[in-house]
Order: structure tokens, then C-alpha cells, then sequence
């Protein structure tokens, strides 16, 4: 592995597609043991968690069902602080275990957000699993049921995640050098 350029900005290597991998089959065995006879509705956040979501739910050898939502409160490298609607997710969530799958979980908003409307649509049990929580960064109370990997505050990109759009393909995970 070797630093990639994102625009004006040098990112160098910080966790690898192998670890990834291990910690991702990890979580997933982790959910399959917790909720193998709920048929948990497994929800990925797009655009961020397309790559740790399509790695996680191959993970899972039980009966589940997958779907998505969009919801963004993120530009450029500093939060806005502003959340926006949560869009897609059509289904009835009436008394369904609802696993939200997440990129990263940074002051914990964008969840905390995603939890009440979810909440509020009748799901029973919401669980949270995602790939990344920067802990020092947290602002509410959250628990966080399954993390693949705790980091300090750094922006990172690569496995999903992205620098202005860029960045995504990557299958390793990359921090900000400067
Ligand atoms: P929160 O609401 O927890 O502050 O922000 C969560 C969202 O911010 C994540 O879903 C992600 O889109 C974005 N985010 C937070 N930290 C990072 C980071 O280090 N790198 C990237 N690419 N996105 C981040
Ligand atoms: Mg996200």
C-alpha cells in the first residue's frame, strides 16, 4: 500500500483490506449469533456504507433482509451540523429488528437523527453496527452495538468513504496526511 492523492490532499495507508476483512467477519458473526431467528431488516446509510454493507451481509449466514436509505449532514471535511431528511426505506418497519449499518460514526448525530425517525416508524429493536466511531468525537449518547474499528479524531477515506466524491474505490482504509 502506498499513499493516494484526493484532489489537493495526500492520504496514507492506516488500516488494510485484510484487516478489514477479519474484523468485518468478526461483526457479522457477532449479528448472526445475536438475531439468527428475528430475520433482521439490515439497513446500509448510502452513499458511505455501499462497500462495508455488501462485505457485512455476505457475512451473515442467516435469514435476513437488506435494504437502503440516504441521509446526509457532511461536506468537504468539516460536519455542517445539519442533518437532512432520511429518504428511501418505503417498507413497513412495524415491529422489526432494524440493524442500521453505518461507514462511520463521528459526533453520532447523523444516528441519533436516523434512530428517532426510525423509532417513530414502529421498529422494535434498532441495532447499530458500523465500521468506524471516532470516540473522542462523540457529542450524544449513543450505544453502539457492533464496531468493526474505534479511531482517533483524523478524517479518513478508501472502503467507502470519500474525500469531495473521490476515494471510495479503495479496499483499504487511508488517513489525511496533509
Ligand atoms: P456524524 O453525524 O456522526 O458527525 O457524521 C457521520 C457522517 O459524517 C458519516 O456517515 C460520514 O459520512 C461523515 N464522516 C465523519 N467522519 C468522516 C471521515 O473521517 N471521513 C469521511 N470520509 N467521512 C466522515
Ligand atoms: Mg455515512
Amino acid at each position: 500500500m502506498s499513499a493516494i492523492i484526493l484532489h489537493d490532499k495526500t492520504f496514507v495507508p492506516m488500516i488494510s483490506a485484510e484487516e478489514i476483512a477479519t474484523r468485518v467477519a468478526q461483526v457479522g458473526q457477532q449479528i448472526a449469533t445475536d438475531l439468527a431467528d428475528r430475520n433482521p431488516l439490515i439497513v446500509g446509510v448510502l452513499n458511505g456504507a455501499f462497500v462495508f454493507m455488501a462485505d457485512l451481509v455476505r457475512q451473515l449466514p442467516i435469514n435476513c433482509e437488506t435494504s437502503f436509505l440516504r441521509v446526509a449532514s457532511y461536506s468537504g471535511m468539516q460536519s455542517t451540523g445539519q442533518v437532512r431528511e432520511l429518504i428511501g426505506l418505503d417498507q413497513d418497519l412495524t415491529g422489526r429488528t432494524l440493524v442500521i449499518v453505518e461507514d462511520i460514526i463521528d459526533s453520532g448525530r447523523t444516528m441519533v437523527h436516523l434512530l428517532e425517525q426510525l423509532k417513530s416508524r414502529g421498529a422494535a429493536d434498532i441495532r447499530i453496527a458500523t465500521l468506524l466511531v471516532k470516540p473522542q468525537n462523540l457529542e450524544v449518547d449513543l450505544k453502539v452495538d457492533y464496531c468493526a474499528f474505534e479511531i482517533p479524531n483524523d478524517f479518513i477515506v478508501g472502503y467507502g468513504l470519500d474525500y469531495d466524491g473521490l476515494g471510495r474505490n479503495y479496499p483499504d482504509i487511508y488517513v489525511y496526511q496533509g
